[in-house]
């Protein structure tokens, strides 16, 4: 079943039928379930990919994104519901009719062929001329970077240029959307972030449809134009990466994206879209759709950003009291690890994120603060069952 929050088609559509008056996505999946023997792999999913539109399948593993991935590529054959690129419905077609262009995690290149082979090879299969081959092929080595690399063989590149080549290959057909699957995870991380920049701006230009695979929330929220929040084979969320990270739909969502903090919170009132939640002697406001199913006086729990909490002196209003725990070193700031008061009941460690260096000489361990808790930003849910 689908939860209320995702934002999909409805599930009243009629297969192949156009859901909405938008224009045609360049991929639709329509009620599309995969299961492998008793594992369902990925539940009844609705989802629009929209033309040019540059999204993300985020998740921990084992959550389906592959799947999905490969459903829409034609390698894996869906057991309930329809799948359309563009107004084809591609459901039973096979991988190489549907003009898609593909990036593996492991580049996946023929070893034996030079890069130039490499790339062309799609458009060798496809039988085109030669000349408009070797045309196409130098095109989109120089869009990759690559042009003068024609000649080597894959053995004789390093894994990012390997990536390049493999990006090259998927381009060259034209595809209508380009799928990759984790394609930076075995380069280095300032490879990875110099490659993910580039990728950003080739994908830009073309104004390819683009379906990118993560477990990385910050390659997702740094890439995408929307994010596609996923476990246990089931879609949470669908949303620009602001929508996601700032309000997120459910628990799971809240604590996949980005660092945060869980306050202990009791329901006090709902009044139309908000809810005043109390966290030991503070009120706040927060969305109140998440708590629909909470009665008054029940427990919740309160996200919070690690950058959202301050610290200040113990007993200042607005605050609440804690203790310093640790502080960790990052560079480029802070983190100050807390235990909140056991008077606060169901309360734990917290992290706030500290700019600069100050709190170093400010706050040892054991010094009593006093939390400052934002009036905005903070959200919250049911606790698990
Ligand atoms: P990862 O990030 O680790 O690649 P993922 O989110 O891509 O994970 P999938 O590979 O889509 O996850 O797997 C989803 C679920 O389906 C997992 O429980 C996995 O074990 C199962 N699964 C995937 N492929 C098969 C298969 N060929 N046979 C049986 N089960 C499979």
């Amino acid at each position: 079943m689908l939860s209320k929050a995702v934002d999909l088609s409805p599930p009243a559509s009629l297969p192949g039928a156009a859901v909405t008056d938008r224009p045609t996505p360049a991929v639709r999946l329509d009620g599309v379930v995969k299961r492998f023997g008793t594992v369902t792999a990925l539940e009844e999913t609705w989802l629009r990919v929209e033309q040019g539109e540059f999204l993300t399948l985020l998740g921990p593993s084992g959550c389906g994104k592959t799947t999905l991935l490969n459903l829409m590529a034609g390698f894996l054959e869906a057991d309930a519901g329809e799948i359309f690129i563009g107004d084809d419905l591609v459901t039973a077609t096979p991988p190489y009719e549907r003009e898609i262009g593909i990036v593996f995690q492991n580049y996946a290149l023929f070893p034996h062929m030079s890069v130039a082979k490499n790339v062309g090879y799609g458009l060798r299969m496809r039988g085109l001329p030669k000349r408009e081959i070797a045309e196409r092929v130098a095109q989109a080595l120089a869009l990759v970077k690559l042009t003068g690399f024609a000649d080597r063989s894959p053995r004789q590149l390093s894994g990012g240029q390997q990536q390049r080549v493999a990006l090259a290959r998927a381009l060259v057909i034209r595809p209508k959307v380009l799928l990759l699957d984790e394609p930076f995870s075995a380069l280095d991380k300032n490879l990875r972030g110099a490659m993910q920049v580039e990728l950003k701006e080739i994908q830009r230009r073309l104004g390819v449809t683009t379906v990118f695979v993560t477990h990385d929330q910050g390659e997702a929220l740094s890439m995408s134009d929307r994010i596609v929040v996923m476990s246990a084979g089931r879609v949470r969320q669908v949303g620009t990466p602001d929508q996601v990270y700032r309000h997120p739909q459910d628990r799971f969502v809240a604590g996949f994206i980005g660092d945060v903090n869980r306050l202990p919170g009791r329901l006090e009132s709902r009044a139309g879209e908000r809810a005043t939640v109390a966290i030991g002697d503070l009120r706040r406001e927060v969305e109140a759709e998440a708590l629909r199913d909470c009665a008054a006086g029940a427990a919740v729990d309160v996200f919070v950003r690690p950058d959202h909490l301050g610290v200040r002196p113990m007993g200042e209003a607005g605050t609440l009291p804690a203790q310093v725990a640790a502080l960790v070193y990052q560079g480029s700031h802070i983190d100050l690890h807390a235990d909140l008061h056991p008077d606060l009941a169901g309360s734990g460690r917290v992290v706030v994120r500290m700019p600069g260096h100050g709190a170093l000489a400010t706050y040892a361990p054991g010094t009593p603060v006093g939390l400052l808790v934002p009036q905005g930003g903070l959200v919250a849910f049911p606790p698990e069952p």
